[in-house]
């Protein structure tokens, strides 16, 4: 996959934490959920309490970290970062848990793929702010409990179908989030010229967030390679017809797709008629992971109906034969 068209964080994304949004009034768009944040955050303060915990699910790249550390910022406690695969063992966890001051927010990135053993020790803390935890091995081994400040774990996941059912019951705030509107990121990436000391006007900033993926990490990238082309082949600014001929250089058409999603939407095509085909088949054909393309390359495209998940498989759209330009075979009933 092309890193500078995907969604997933890279290490150039340095740049990210400077494009971020502060404060809740400074995100743009997901207006139901920023509403509902709104209240959450504000009761807690005014209780004193910790704020519920709060899971963001969706796909990556929507502003699931960031809404972490919003929510930190303006509840006016410290924000600690972590992610699943990064807790290997209960101490990791422990170490976290018992260095939390009273009311913080503990993020925690792809919570999905948290070791069974270490969400074990994650529920009591969760439920009761206590840690059980073993000490020794053996006939000598005791279980010590540890009291906890009570804190607000938020977690962070692209696939909420893989959260175990007791762990998805102990989030009292969970919260979707989708794709954003060519509105939003049209915002968003305007915003984002400007952090940028980067001049785009109405027409360029607009065909960037039309070819974004509905995806602001995506938006704040292509911006930023827009702007190179603007700099060294253009005049320094961000026009419709500089931005257009930029992202059709990059790979990146019309309708935000890029070279692993035409690859993903022809081979279904020209090898299989249009579907069904199996994900695994997907996966061993493209020498994708299923992880990738269930994760990052297929929602975007399901949500713009360019294909369609049955039981026995993915299949094509009639907007995706129209978009690769090629004609539908037809079905028994035409
Ligand atoms: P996720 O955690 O869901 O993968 P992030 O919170 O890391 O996504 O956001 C990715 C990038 O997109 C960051 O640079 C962030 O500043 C930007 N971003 C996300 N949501 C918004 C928003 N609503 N407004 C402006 N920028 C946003």
């Amino acid at each position: 996959i092309d890193p500078t068209v995907r969604p997933d964080p890279m290490p150039e994304d340095g740049f990210d934490r400077a494009l971020r949004p502060q404060m809740l009034d400074d995100f743009v768009g997901q207006a139901e959920a920023r509403a509902n944040l709104r209240v959450f955050i504000q009761s807690a303060r005014q209780r004193g309490e910790a704020m519920d915990h709060t899971l963001f699910h969706g796909p990556p790249g929507l502003g699931k970290t960031t809404l972490a550390q919003i929510m930190s910022r303006e509840l006016g406690v410290n924000f600690r970062m972590t992610s699943g695969p990064v807790l290997a063992k209960a101490g990791d966890l422990a170490a976290i848990l018992t260095n939390l001051e009273a009311r913080d927010v503990l993020f925690i990135d792809e919570i999905h793929r948290l070791n069974p053993v270490v969400e074990e020790v994650l529920y009591p803390a969760l439920e009761d702010f206590e840690l059980d935890l073993v000490i020794g091995e053996g006939p000598a081994a005791r279980t010590v409990r540890i009291e906890l400040q009570p804190f607000t774990l938020v977690g962070a996941t692209t696939r909420m179908g893989l959260l175990t059912t007791p762990l998805r019951d102990r989030f009292g705030i969970p919260t979707r989030l989708n794709f954003y509107t060519e509105d939003e990121l049209f915002q968003i990436v305007t915003g984002n010229a400007r952090k940028l000391g980067a001049p785009a006007d109405e027409g360029g900033a607009r065909e960037i967030a039309r070819r974004a993926r509905g995806t602001p990490r995506i938006a704040g990238r292509l911006l930023r390679r827009v702007v190179d082309f603007a700099v060294v082949e253009g005049d320094g600014r961000v026009t419709k017809e500089l931005a257009d001929s930029a992202l059709t250089r990059l790979g990146v058409d019309h309708l935000g797709l890029d070279g692993a999603d035409r690859r993903y939407l022809r081979l279904i095509a020209e090898n299989y008629g249009g579907g069904p085909v199996g994900i695994e088949t997907l996966s061993a054909a493209l020498s994708e992971s299923r992880d990738s393309l269930e994760d990052v390359i297929e929602p975007f495209m399901l949500q713009q109906g360019l294909i369609q998940r049955t039981p026995r498989g993915r299949m094509l759209a009639s907007k995706a034969w129209a978009h690769l330009g090629l004609d539908a075979p037809r079905g028994p009933d035409d």
